[in-house]
């Protein structure tokens, strides 16, 4: 048999759920929106997926994918290859702001499972920790949707939403008028503001030498920080991205697409004390076309993601943005995902409005926690141009109930007790938190208030501190 160069191996699907007859409309193909189509589809829904942009995004620099969003590649063969393929582990040091060393290279280190004592099987750890270049993963989820036959439907931006519960139907408007309805909507239609961000190639010997990957081709990152600005360098084997947080220059706008001239920012980081040569030259190397410019907008966590009439629910960043320092953006994106599809599937047709609000008590603590990690680690790396070797830490991102969570096993066990406490008042505790944890509402301003009055941010949370710094 001859096998032309073209010849691809036959997908590899995951058994398909049987049919629910729960058609979903989801709003945005970014990561959430993407992984939602995939997960209902898997749990035997029909899905319909619609996109405001008229082509495919492919900006975006590097994202990490948390095991707990990983695991459910487990189901998908073809993704689970790629994943290992395109995802990469790095190593990472800290510095200061000026570039100066604070610590050695490191892996991250993740806490032990939580599962662990006499008699209980300690839960396996995963592998290594998957960053990924956002692209990719982007197109990785794509792909595996086109193989499943699902188009994405570009150039369609929703307008507005709508239900109506007596009907037991919930739609969207897209701007050229067209109505579009469904059982259920997710509006996965993000928020799109976290930092700025490019990618570029390495082309100069000098900053090849000080940034370049470690023998065996491990992709490595050098974290800099200091006062009111924190900056990221990484290189793996096919790509070198930086990003840059910094204090607001009040013209970048909350969009994934704004462009900026590299000599901009140079003239941002002309004003920080010590900022060395070698990373303006970075910046300077940086290709118009590449340097973007995100606004940092912080929001207040808000615990409802349902409509009134329950047909509606919000996904991803549209329900939680998350600063970049949480780590934790499209895994918790993809969580929701997961999570939702399962709600759907053990609520059946009838039950829609009951699965989008399970689902929501099931995911707001858990993702409340991890907005705040992002403010604390923001406000950790942010506090002075000398920072002390204990600053170089990632604070509680590597703990073990944020990479041992499964949502796909949790909504399913779940479901019934969380159900009985939204209908009927019955006790219920999430258990997909911090040892301990008990959620008490809390704003932004009440956090930055506190951290003006001098007060370090930490987590009012069992599990605390890793460092990760060796020093
Ligand atoms: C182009 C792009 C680049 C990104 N780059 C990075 C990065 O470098 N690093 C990082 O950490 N995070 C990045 N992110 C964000 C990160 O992917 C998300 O924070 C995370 O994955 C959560 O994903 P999400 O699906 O909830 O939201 P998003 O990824 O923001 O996706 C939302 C999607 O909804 C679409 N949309 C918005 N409004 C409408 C509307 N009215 N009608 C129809 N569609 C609409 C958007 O075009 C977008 O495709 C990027 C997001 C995008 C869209």
């Amino acid at each position: 048999m001859t096998i032309s160069p073209s010849y691809q191996p036959p997908h590899r699907l995951p058994t398909r759920c049987p049919a629910s007859n729960i058609s979903t409309l989801i709003v945005g193909a970014g990561v959430g929106g993407l992984m939602a189509g995939l997960e209902c589809w898997r749990k035997g829904h029909s899905v319909r997926i619609i996109e405001r942009s008229p082509v495919r995004l492919t900006s975006g620099d590097g994202v990490t994918i948390g095991h707990s969003a990983i695991r459910a590649l487990d189901h998908w063969p073809d993704m689970a290859e790629e994943n290992e393929r395109i995802g990469y582990d790095f190593m990472y040091s800290w510095h200061k702001i000026t570039g100066e060393k604070l610590t050695e290279k490191a892996r991250f280190q993740l806490n032990a499972g939580k599962t662990q004592g006499p008699g209980i099987e300690p839960a396996e750890q995963p592998p290594k920790v998957y960053r990924h270049s956002r692209p990719k993963f982007h197109l990785m989820l794509c792909r595996q949707l086109e193989k499943l036959g699902l188009e994405i439907e570009y150039g369609k931006r929703v307008m507005e939403y709508f239900e109506d519960p007596e009907l037991q139907k919930a739609g969207v408007v897209v701007e050229d008028g067209e109505r579009i309805e469904a059982d259920v909507v997710l509006a996965a239609d993000g928020i799109g503001s976290k930092s700025a961000r490019v990618t570029i190639a390495m082309a100069d010997p000098v900053v090849r030498e000080r940034f370049h990957v470690l023998p065996g081709g491990i992709p490595s990152a050098e974290i800099w920080i200091g006062a009111g600005v924190n900056a990221v360098f990484t290189v793996s084997q096919d790509e070198f991205s930086w990003v840059l947080i910094h204090p607001d220059a009040e013209d970048s706008s909350e969009s994934w697409s704004q462009l900026v001239d590299p000599s901009k920012a140079l003239e941002t980081m002309a004003t920080i004390p010590g900022w060395p040569e070698i990373a303006d030259r970075v910046i300077g190397l940086t290709p118009k076309d590449k340097l973007y410019d995100f606004k940092l907008i912080w929001r207040e966590p808000q615990p409802d993601w349902v409509s009134s009439g329950g047909l509606i629910v919000q996904i991803g960043d549209a329900a939680h943005p998350m600063l970049p320092t949480s780590g934790n953006g499209a895994t918790q994106a993809m969580e929701d995902a997961i999570s939702l599809a399962a709600c759907l599937q053990v609520a059946g047709k009838e039950n829609v409005q009951w699965a989008t609000r399970v689902h929501n008590k099931l995911r707001f603590e858990r993702v409340t926690c991890l907005q705040k990690l992002g403010i604390i680690n923001h406000q950790s790396r942010h506090r002075s141009n000398n920072p002390s070797p204990s600053q170089a830490r990632i604070i509680g991102l590597t703990a073990a109930w944020i990479w041992e969570h499964d949502p796909e096993r949790y909504a399913v066990e779940k479901y019934s007790a969380a159900l009985a406490y939204l209908r009927e008042g019955s006790a219920f505790q999430n258990t997909n938190i911090p040892r301990g944890y008990v959620y008490r509402p809390w704003t932004i301003d009440g956090l930055l208030s506190a951290k003006e009055e001098g007060q370090v941010l930490e987590m009012d949370w069992e599990e605390g501190p890793v460092s990760n710094s060796r020093l």
